[in-house]
């Protein structure tokens, strides 16, 4: 049976409800959830479900799309218009579509969807029988060397930094640096070594890192893959950042600080002219 499910203010059949590709939500996991039971033709712990979902809208600073009075109009019609009586009521709403950027404008129009799943819930076999567990290391998130798209972190903090003038974030773990928002992040010592943070699952395996560690190590330049205090940065004459869309990029300030004398260093300098130049040689051309 096709259900009918809401998307932006209209009841359409799920066949034909469509969501943008550039939709924040698909992109940077920027959206939020609700599942609310169904038993016997009514709504469980529907208040608590309210709440919960304002709370997370107001922290991710998604204006609500419908007062609550409406969100439990749009339940129970949901429920109606597919006569669910037991099962599932899910909803999701997301910052909405823009191009992709991990920057995003204060108001932006919300993508709302709700649809529902019949099922029983009321015979559970393993409330008979109980469930099996495994431990596992907590780790949400912390495998940031593989490239997800749960960039919401990172886009709320970059956002957060850009609004009050910096240009990105340099994430901070145990005291010691991981990477910026989108990019890798490396220093110079007053020596003229490259430090650049060992790879592990606490930082993703930029391409471009790799490729100006293999070509400073080429050019005679020392590089010491290992973990760095923010007083490293402080203290170093140059820092940058590295990724496939700013190559490598000097970064001058850190929380206000000066790194080096404050200007872009010549490591810096010459480790981008000496990147664009061996990619240029050697990047695959688009016509045959
Ligand atoms: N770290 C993070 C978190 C990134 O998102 C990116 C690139 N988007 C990088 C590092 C740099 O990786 P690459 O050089 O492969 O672009």
């Amino acid at each position: 049976m096709t259900r009918t499910v809401y998307l932006n203010g209209e009841w359409i059949a799920e066949t034909e409800a469509k969501v943008s590709i550039f939709d924040r939500g698909f992109l940077f996991a920027d959206a939020i959830y609700e599942v609310t039971a169904v038993i016997d033709g009514k709504l469980i712990d529907f208040p608590g479900h309210a709440a919960r979902l304002r709370r997370s809208l107001d922290a991710l600073g998604i204006a609500m799309p419908v007062e609550e009075t409406e969100l439990l109009a749009l339940h129970k019609e949901i429920a109606q218009r597919n006569g669910i009586t037991e099962g599932l009521i899910y909803l999701q709403i997301s910052r909405g579509v823009q191009d992709r950027d991990f920057l995003f404008p204060k108001a932006m129009e919300p993508t709302f969807v709700m649809f529902t799943q019949a099922k029983r819930v009321l015979d559970n076999p393993k409330w008979k029988t109980g469930l099996s567990l495994k431990t596992v290391p907590e780790g949400r998130w912390s495998e940031r060397q593989i490239k997800t798209v749960q960039l919401l972190y990172s886009s709320l903090r970059k956002t957060e930094a850009n609004r009050n003038g910096f240009d990105d974030v340099l994430f901070v773990e145990n005291g010691l640096i991981t990477e910026a928002s989108s990019a890798n992040f490396h220093i110079v010592t007053a020596a003229g070594e490259l430090i650049t943070r060992d790879l592990s699952n606490a930082l993703l395996h930029g391409i471009t890192r790799g490729s100006i560690v293999d070509l400073a190590r080429q050019a005679g330049i020392t590089a010491h893959e290992r973990a760095f205090t923010v007083e490293e940065v402080t203290s170093a004459s140059e820092a940058f950042l590295t990724s496939a869309t700013s190559f490598v990029t000097p970064v001058v300030r850190l929380d206000g600080e000066t790194i080096g004398n404050g200007k872009v260093g010549p490591v810096s300098e010459r480790l981008l002219d000496i990147y664009i130049q061996d990619q240029l040689s050697r990047g695959v051309p688009i016509a045959d």
